[in-house]
Parts: C-alpha cells; sequence; structure tokens
C-alpha cells in the first residue's frame, strides 16, 4: 500500500484520425512536465485492445522508442505524477488501467479527493479489492461498477454523484476518450483542436505543443467526450454549482506562464500580481530582482508599475539558476532543501553589490529559500534586500492537489508577517492580499479556492471549516438514481 494524498499532476487524452496516439501524447507530456516529475505514463487502444507504459522519473527516462512503438492505437491518454516525499513506487504511477467485465478502462487524475475513505469502504463491502490507498483507484473503480449497468455518460454522472474533492480527469473506455472537470472546477482542464483530431489537457501550453488551437476551458462539472475517429467531440454538462472553486495558486505559482486557464493567460495575470504588488506595498529601492524563474513575470509587473508611478525601480537579474536540480520542494529533508536552494541559485554580482534590492517570488511555503536568498544576497554585497511576495501569507495546507506543507512546517501558520519578516532577515517583508490576487485573477473572491490562506474551504473536510454550503454526499452501496 502507499499513501497517495496531495497529488499535483498533468493529464491529457487525444482522439487522432489516423495517427498513431503515442507521440503527441509524449509531447504533451513533456509540456506538462511542470506538474509532475516522479513518474510518466500513457494508455492507447487500437480499437481490439489497451496498451500502457509507465515508467518512472522525467517523461524522458519514462519512454524509449520502443516503448512507444508499443502503444498502438489513435486514442490515448497520459499521466505525470507530482513526487510526494516518501512513496516512490510504480504502483502509484499514472495512469490507472483496469479490464473488466464490460471492457478496459484507463484514468489519469489531477487533484484530490476529500471522501476517498467513504467510497472506498464503501466499495470494499460490496467486495472491490484495492492495491492502493489512492483515491484514482476509488474513482476507476466506481466508474467500472457504474459501467456494468449504464452507459459512459450515466455512469461518470453517478461516480461525480458520490466523490468530493477535486479532479480533472482524462479517461478511456475501450476507445473512447473523455475529459472530465470537477464541479467546482478546482483543478484546470481545456479542450484543444488539432489538424487531424482533439486533445482535452490540463494546461494549454500542452496544446500549443502539438500546433493546435485552444477551443476553450471544460466547465466546470461538465464530461467532454471524443470521438473516436477525432472528428468531433459532444459535451455534458453533468454536475451544476452556483459557485465554483478556482485554484488561485494554478495562476500564482503551478501553472505555466504560457498557458491559458480560465480564459487568463497566466503570465499577464502574474504581471498584474506584480503591478498590484507595487500598488499595494512598493518601496522605491535601486533595483528590484526575481526569483528564478518563478518571481520574473512579478518582477517584471513590478517595475513597470513603478516606472508609471515615477519610481523608476530597474528591473535587474540578480540571481543565477542552475537548470539542473530539481524544485527544491522534493527534498525529504530540510538539510536536503536547504543545500538545494544554494545549488539553484549563485548571485550575480554586478546587479547586487552596493545596491539596494526589492526581491520577489511568488510564494512562501516553508521559508527555506526566503530566508537562504535573503543571506545569499547580503553576502553579495546588497545594502538592503526587501522581500515581496505574489501571494498571501500561506497558513493552512492544500487539501486539493497542490503538496503544500502541514500547518507545523508553513512559516506563516505559525507567525505573523513580523515574525516572518525577522526570521528571514529582510529589512522588509510584504505579501500580497486576498483581494488583490482576486482582482488580478478577474474573479470574485467567491469563485475561488483560497483554502491555504484563508482555513477555510470550499469542500467539506474533516476537521477543517468550509467557506460555503457543502456536505459531502452520502455513499451508500447503490448506484443513486438517475
Ligand atoms: P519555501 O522555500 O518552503 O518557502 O517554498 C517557497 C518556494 O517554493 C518558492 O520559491 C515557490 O516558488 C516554491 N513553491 C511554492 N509552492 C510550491 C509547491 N507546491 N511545490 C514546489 N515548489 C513550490
Amino acid at each position: 500500500m502507499h499513501s497517495g494524498p496531495r497529488e499535483k499532476c498533468g493529464v491529457v487524452g487525444v482522439a487522432l484520425d489516423d495517427r498513431a496516439a503515442a507521440r503527441p501524447l509524449y509531447y504533451a507530456l513533456y509540456a506538462l512536465q511542470h506538474r509532475g516529475q516522479e513518474s510518466a505514463g500513457i494508455v492507447t487502444h487500437d480499437g481490439f485492445q489497451q496498451h500502457d507504459h509507465v515508467g518512472m522519473g522525467l517523461v524522458g527516462d519514462a519512454f524509449d522508442e520502443a516503448d512507444l512503438d508499443g502503444l498502438n492505437g489513435s486514442v490515448g491518454i497520459g499521466h505525470v505524477r507530482y513526487p510526494t516525499a516518501g512513496s516512490v513506487d510504480t504502483s502509484c504511477a499514472q495512469p490507472f488501467s483496469v479490464s473488466f467485465k464490460s471492457g478496459s478502462l484507463g484514468l489519469s487524475h489531477n487533484g484530490n479527493l476529500v471522501n476517498t475513505a467513504d467510497v472506498r469502504d464503501a466499495l470494499a463491502a460490496q467486495g472491490h479489492a484495492f492495491t492502493s490507498d489512492g483515491d484514482t483507484e476509488v474513482i476507476a473503480h466506481d466508474l467500472a461498477r457504474n459501467l456494468l449497468d449504464g452507459d459512459l455518460v450515466r455512469a461518470v454522472r453517478r461516480t461525480m454523484d458520490r466523490i468530493h474533492g477535486s479532479y480533472a480527469l482524462t479517461i478511456m473506455h475501450d476507445d473512447t476518450v473523455v475529459g472530465v472537470r470537477d464541479p467546482e472546477g478546482n483543478r484546470p482542464l481545456c479542450i484543444g483542436e488539432l489538424p487531424d483530431g482533439y486533445v482535452i489537457a490540463s494546461e494549454s501550453a500542452a496544446i500549443d505543443t502539438l500546433d493546435g488551437e485552444l477551443v476553450r476551458d471544460v466547465r466546470p462539472g461538465e464530461l467532454v467526450v471524443l470521438e473516436a475517429d477525432g472528428s468531433g467531440y459532444e459535451t455534458y454538462q453533468l454536475v451544476e454549482r452556483d459557485r465554483t472553486a478556482h485554484c488561485f495558486f494554478e495562476h500564482v505559482y503551478f501553472a505555466r506562464p504560457d498557458s491559458v486557464i480560465d480564459g487568463s493567460l497566466v503570465y499577464e495575470t502574474r504581471r498584474d500580481l506584480g503591478r498590484a504588488l507595487w500598488e499595494e506595498s512598493g518601496v522605491d529601492t535601486d533595483v528590484v530582482m526575481p526569483v528564478p524563474d518563478s518571481g520574473r513575470a512579478f518582477a517584471t509587473g513590478y517595475a513597470e508599475a513603478s516606472q508609471d508611478s515615477g519610481a523608476d525601480v530597474e528591473f535587474a537579474e540578480g540571481l543565477m539558476k542552475n537548470r539542473y536540480v530539481g524544485r527544491t520542494f522534493i527534498m525529504p529533508t530540510q538539510d536536503a532543501r536547504e543545500r538545494a536552494v544554494r545549488l539553484k541559485l549563485n548571485p550575480i554580482r554586478s546587479t547586487v553589490e552596493g545596491r539596494t534590492v526589492t526581491l520577489i517570488d511568488d510564494s512562501i511555503v516553508r521559508g527555506t529559500t526566503s530566508n537562504q536568498l535573503v543571506d545569499l544576497l547580503r553576502d553579495a554585497g546588497a545594502e538592503e534586500v526587501h522581500l515581496r511576495i505574489g501571494a498571501p501569507p500561506i497558513t493552512a495546507p492544500c487539501y486539493m492537489g497542490i503538496d503544500m506543507a502541514t500547518r507545523e512546517e508553513l512559516i506563516a501558520a505559525g507567525e505573523d508577517v513580523a515574525d516572518v519578516e525577522s526570521t528571514v532577515g529582510a529589512d522588509s517583508l510584504a505579501y500580497l492580499s486576498v483581494d488583490a490576487v482576486a482582482a488580478a485573477l478577474t474573479e470574485s473572491r467567491a469563485d475561488l479556492c483560497l483554502g491555504c490562506v484563508t482555513g477555510e474551504y470550499p469542500y467539506d473536510i474533516d476537521g477543517e471549516t468550509t467557506d460555503r454550503d457543502v456536505r459531502r454526499p452520502g455513499v451508500d452501496t447503490a448506484p443513486a438514481d438517475d
């Protein structure tokens, strides 16, 4: 058994006219690599049977030519999985695939259910055996059961009635590929048109990579069914809610800047967040510099807004990144994380020495990065180091699919801003307000998931408070009535 909570991942599905799906899926997974580096997998269908290959590590390491050649068929789905500390194990690599009485099923999941145990217990009572304690297998089993006495659309609807939480799914049932977005639209999912087919992907950058056109975001609660010959798609609005719960952190940190999510280009949103930082808490230093790469768009917006106001803070690259070092987060121990920051970033002395500096990053989680970088810039001769953060203080864990940290590990959960400022050793520290985040995302606060910065979640989670009128679905063992 492995534990699979808080998986932030990337999903894709394609249906093509007359071309093998394996390579387009492989390229799409490359485009989604930032969403998960622990494992990668593809499942295809050739009209008769399903083929699958999953491997550990980066997309480029998980497949070789022979693996791709063996993935026959012009329809398929793919997955990249984010590493969570501890379990490194092929049993939780995806897509999850099963064969059962009414066909074969493949499933890729980004997100996290908050009622996994309820649904698993109900299914186990009916004789379903599980090989993992992850939520993806639970969704697959529930769907397989519903497919025994219903068509795919009805089966998905019944499963959506039972599961509670965040999920962007690509599913392959025999040679039919579908995409589903959770009723609150927490995790992103979009549809693209290719010269010879259609694609459903976590982010539009994957569509661009395949020379396709973004058609639109999948709507919250919507099911998209691709025609197996790539000629089109049908959509079904299976669940409707009054409010969405889009994850603001996708825009702040997680998604690629060149992706469009829920109608907004992520790069422009980050630039606007940077402008808002200047407006809320600008400090007239000689230079503003990003923590590469995540802070770059914020620092650009900050410098622009300062120039508009006549202050003229110069944008400068003050830290050089070694691009071969992985994201610091995946380091299991604090010591390894600290070493990784130093391995990853080195100051460019001439832009720092003798100058006052504003350093911009998208977020502070444990505080490891900020703490080290403030020291690094001072050692390189910075006269002052002011820290500006493009998100509000993260004070609570994420249950919806972003691997964040526990409350004990979150620096802002136990300290107020002044304490964090002195812990990281900055001359000043300011975060962005929640209202500024909502304004930059052009969404109302009520339609965002802000759980990690407010401690109030749009879902019914054990031991946490909710910001809306939601209740976990009752999970009895019979399928819901249609
Ligand atoms: P920390 O060093 O723990 O304060 O983490 C903050 C740094 O990690 C920032 O530079 C962020 O860009 C980055 N970051 C924020 N959230 C995540 C996440 N969920 N996974 C990986 N990196 C993250």
